[in-house]
């Protein structure tokens, strides 16, 4: 039997990262079984579906490593209504499904507000279809339905405590759970890896399978993903688009690995591993079922890893879209023209040890190849107390007289300047970095000057030392 899996995302908001995680778990059980990934897009919901957001899922998934034209699909669900409303007309003709003509008042009124669920009162009363009727599906009054989850074990639900639900609603359109069986049952599917959150529907869908006649796939229910209040992430709440983690710099080599790592562990006492090692290493049955700590704060520190961790060239190449923009990339304060590729060159180094996400290059750099820096005027005041301008214009005459414009050369100058007048070096500094860069921190000073060059670099101490006048 060949392994079929799907993913099976519905285009309602921006690409989740729990999405993403459940994405990768199908794709590497797939890959490690010989088995087919299947992408079906779970479109049905009209009012709430957009296109671009099917586009973000496909470009999202592409950018951690699932490419366009190495899976099965994109299916779409809305393609199979047809197949859908044959199921249901199957089911009633079969006897395990029956019109309801119940208001939820009705419901109400003959149960009371305690109980919960439908309360069984058309199931012998042979309703024909019509309008308004919806369809229930008949579910058993004994025995049990025992789930077989790589993750959970054998979670077990009694039969009498699952109602009689909805399979097709009074305008006679099919409801999710019935059109997601009856598409990974057409779609042959083995295994489902989904999140934790689909769980209670998974007795019903096991009990549409039954009755359907078909042997049900092994389920897998991963961990829900929550924020360090223990909530589960939510768009509304927290940062959890995909597309947004990749705008704002961090490498999808990164982000997959820590996705990877929410409910599993490689083994030996690492985090930061190759791919290649968590392909060959993962097991769904090795997946922790509590709920998996998203943790922003790790994510960055794993991200600036394996930022210092690339060659150089890939570091700048890397760094291109915050350099440029792009569609989703605001560009960056100077004009194209302004942008030297061979001063940038030199300070990629400094840069890649210190930043943590790469849209963090901007700021960084910014100095560079703007006419005038960006100041920043919190820093300013900070940095231009009193003794500011005198150190200014020392520092303005010491650098003119030098020789050889080097970061050693600088440094030394801007150290002698200090002491004349009983300062370290890290207080002379703030002065000329605030002139020259427009903010208290970023790169090393000395390093940045010589790159920025004797003309520019006086041409500012002599701007900032205007304005103190
Ligand atoms: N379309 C469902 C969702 O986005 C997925 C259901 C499933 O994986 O079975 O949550």
């Amino acid at each position: 039997m060949t392994v079929r899996v799907r993913f099976a995302p519905s285009p309602t908001g921006m690409f989740h990262v729990g999405g993403a995680r459940s994405a990768l778990q199908n794709w590497i059980f797939a890959k490690q079984q010989g088995g087919v990934f299947v992408l079906r897009i779970e479109d049905t919901d009209a009012a709430r579906n957009r296109p671009e957001w099917t586009e973000g899922i496909l470009s999202a998934l592409d950018w951690i490593g699932i490419a366009r034209g190495s899976y099965e699909g994109p299916y779409f669900q809305s393609s199979y209504a047809g197949e859908h409303r044959a199921a249901a007309q199957r089911l009633y003709e079969g006897g395990r499904a029956y019109y309801c003509d119940c208001t939820r008042e009705d419901v109400q009124a003959r149960t009371g507000p305690q109980q919960r669920g439908y309360d069984g009162f058309c199931r012998d009363r042979g309703l024909e279809p019509g309008e308004g009727r919806a369809l229930r599906f008949r579910t058993p009054d004994e025995g049990e339905t025992v789930v077989v989850d790589l993750v959970r074990g054998e979670p077990t639900f009694e039969n009498k405590l699952i109602e009689d639900f909805v399979i097709a609603r009074g305008d006679g359109s099919p409801v999710f759970l019935l059109a997601n069986v009856v598409d990974d049952m057409s779609m042959g599917i083995t295994h489902v890896i989904r999140a934790e959150e689909h769980l209670p529907n998974t007795p019903k869908q096991q009990l549409l399978w039954d009755a359907l006649g078909v042997k049900p796939p092994i389920w897998a229910h991963v961990p829900v993903v929550v924020n360090e209040k223990r909530q589960k992430l939510s768009k509304r709440r927290d940062k959890v688009a995909l597309e947004a983690y990749r705008d704002e710099g961090y490498l999808a080599d990164a982000m997959r690995n820590y996705l990877m790592l929410l409910g599993w562990a490689p083994s030996g006492d690492r985090e930061i591993v190759p791919w290649s090692v968590i392909e060959e290493e993962f097991r769904l049955d090795e997946v922790n079922p509590s709920p998996a700590f998203f943790d922003e704060k790790k994510l960055r520190a794993f991200n600036g890893d394996y930022i210092r961790a690339l060659p150089m060239e890939d570091f700048v190449e890397a760094c291109r879209p915050w350099l440029t923009g792009t569609e989703t990339i605001a560009p960056p304060p100077w004009q194209p023209d302004e942008f030297d590729p061979a001063a940038f060159a030199a300070v990629a180094p400094l840069a890649q040890t210190r930043i943590a996400v790469l849209s963090e290059i901007v700021p960084n750099v910014d100095f560079l190849f703007l006419a005038d820096p960006l100041i920043d005027e919190a820093a300013w005041a900070k940095a231009m107390k009193e003794g500011a301008a005198d150190l200014l214009d020392a520092a303005i005459v010491a650098f003119e007289a030098l020789e050889s414009w080097d970061a050693e050369s600088l440094k030394a100058t801007l150290e002698a300047v200090g002491a004349e007048r009983g300062l370290k070096l890290g207080k002379a500094q703030a002065p000329v970095r605030v002139a020259v860069t427009g903010r208290t921190v970023g790169l090393p000073l000395f390093e940045s000057l010589e790159v920025l060059g004797r003309d520019r670099t006086l041409t500012r101490l002599r701007a900032a030392r205007v304005r103190l006048v």
